[in-house]
């Protein structure tokens, strides 16, 4: 898939998460004030993360092997773990899960998923040409189905929500401990 499919994939991502995290069924509030205004602060805080995730693996076209170096599962366990271990850079596996996901389901090609240990390329047989005039209605497709699974895990699994208040304290721990250090 190419930057604008996976920008396009990452912005309509980030919006439908953000509705999964702030709107519960079962406690929808639609006449609040305070229903929005957190959609709108949960949506702003994943868009970034998402979009810079997704745009991060097609940096190995000018570093590395394309579709190899840094289109495989060890990259994506690296972007998972960081937040649990640093308590930074949440939400950014998510985007670097649906570029994967979009480059598998929606292109031609596949991506090496267990690089380095196999440069095999894995792919799935509804891909279509990056140039196709139908790539986007792929790439809407995919964000569909990608937005029905978060939904399900964070309604059934597990929750995927980082709240604001819990980063914002991570951030000033963070920064203090800096502090310190300097
Ligand atoms: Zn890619």
């Amino acid at each position: 898939m190419n930057k604008k499919g996976h920008v396009l994939n990452a912005i309509l991502l980030a919006l439908g998460l953000g509705v999964i995290l702030t709107v519960d069924p079962r406690t929808f509030e639609p006449n609040r004030v305070e229903t929005y205004v957190h959609l709108a602060q949960k949506i702003g805080q994943l868009s970034l993360p998402v979009i810079l995730g997704a745009l991060f693996p097609d940096v190995d076209t000018a570093f590395g092997k394309h579709r190899k170096t840094l289109h495989n599962l060890p990259v994506l366990i690296a972007f998972l773990a960081f937040p649990l271990v640093f308590d930074n850079l949440h939400f950014v596996w998510i985007g670097v899960a649906t570029h994967y996901v979009l480059d598998m389901v929606g292109s031609k090609r596949g991506i090496a998923l267990f690089y380095p240990l196999s440069p095999q390329e894995y792919d799935l047989p509804t891909g279509v040409a990056t140039s196709s005039k139908h790539a986007d209605a792929v790439t809407l497709l995919v964000t569909a189905a990608e937005l029905g699974v978060l939904a399900g895990v964070h309604y059934y699994l597990v929750s995927l929500d980082v709240s604001l208040a819990n980063a914002a304290a991570s951030f000033v721990d963070a920064t203090a401990a800096l502090t310190v250090v300097l």
